[in-house]
């Protein structure tokens, strides 16, 4: 456990009106605070006065979410993906008052191909792309761009594969005509990750959709890697109309699509 799961747990005593401070310390006063709230509970096994500090503290997280309506599975104080979708539900109830939407039932956008962009599939990738690394062109921007690791580089153009330039274009001038250039800078959609880069795949061993140069990022800082739907920036609704316009084009927002990675959008079908 981190400092401030632990505090958010410490808190939570403190709103079970437990004595306890707010110090991120896994100590034997909050070991004891959390010890007077497990030994009500019907629901943990008989062994869990022997559990370690953390996994008591876990176990009072995962019954504050079972207590919230969030399914979280056995009370086993293990912090494993139930705990941790369990823990943010948490989180998000106390910022806004409401648990986050079952985003599993929010509808898919439809799927619309008008460039026909190819499969996530290497030879049909070939096929349509070529070898990766080739067939790059500059492309002009319809608004400038900033480098996300350097804001103080602006760029006019990138380059990108030549198959993609013209619809890439399309959209960001109904981008800029939509939100304007202030609204633009301040959502960072001008924070751009990058295009073309010959690599494989973070976290695989196959080529990553830039080496094609068919895939961009945006805004990578506040769209991590491994963030989801309540962590990400580009998951808020101010970001509708960004993603409608690459989605009228084909593109696929990997966030939209498989709730990771929301800096990325990619001309193929994953
Ligand atoms: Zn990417």
């Amino acid at each position: 456990m981190n400092t401030s799961q632990v505090r958010f747990a410490q808190r939570k005593l403190q709103a079970h009106g437990v004595t306890v401070d707010e110090n991120g310390l896994l100590d034997e006063a909050t070991e004891r605070a959390v010890e007077s709230q497990l030994k009500r509970r019907p629901e943990l096994p008989a062994a869990w006065k022997e559990w370690s500090t953390t996994r008591k503290v876990v176990a009072f997280l995962q019954l504050l979410a079972t207590d919230a309506g969030v399914d979280v599975g056995s009370i086993d104080g293990l912090w494993g993906p139930n705990t941790d979708f369990g823990y943010s539900s948490l989180r998000h109830l106390d910022e806004h008052g409401q648990l986050p939407p079952n985003w599993r039932d929010i509808p898919q956008p439809p799927v619309t191909n008008p460039n026909h962009w190819p499969a996530e599939d290497e030879p049909a990738l070939r096929a349509f792309y070529g070898p990766v690394g080739t067939h790059l062109k500059r492309v002009q921007l319809p608004y400038p761009h900033k480098l996300s690791w350097d804001k103080n580089v602006v760029l006019n153009s990138f380059s990108c594969h030549e198959m993609v330039g013209e619809s890439l274009q399309r959209v960001l001038t109904q981008v800029f005509d939509h939100y304007g250039q202030e609204r633009i800078s301040k959502l960072g959609l001008d924070l751009f990750g990058g295009c073309f880069n010959k690599r494989k795949k973070r976290g695989g061993s196959s080529w990553s959709m830039h080496a094609w140069a068919i895939a961009l990022d945006y805004d990578p800082e506040r769209n991590r890697l491994h963030w989801n739907r309540n962590e990400a920036r580009f998951a808020r609704p101010e970001y509708d109309a960004w993603w409608r316009f690459w989605e009228a084009e084909g593109w696929v927002s990997l966030g939209r699509a498989r709730n990771f990675d929301w800096m990325h959008i990619q001309a193929a079908r994953p």
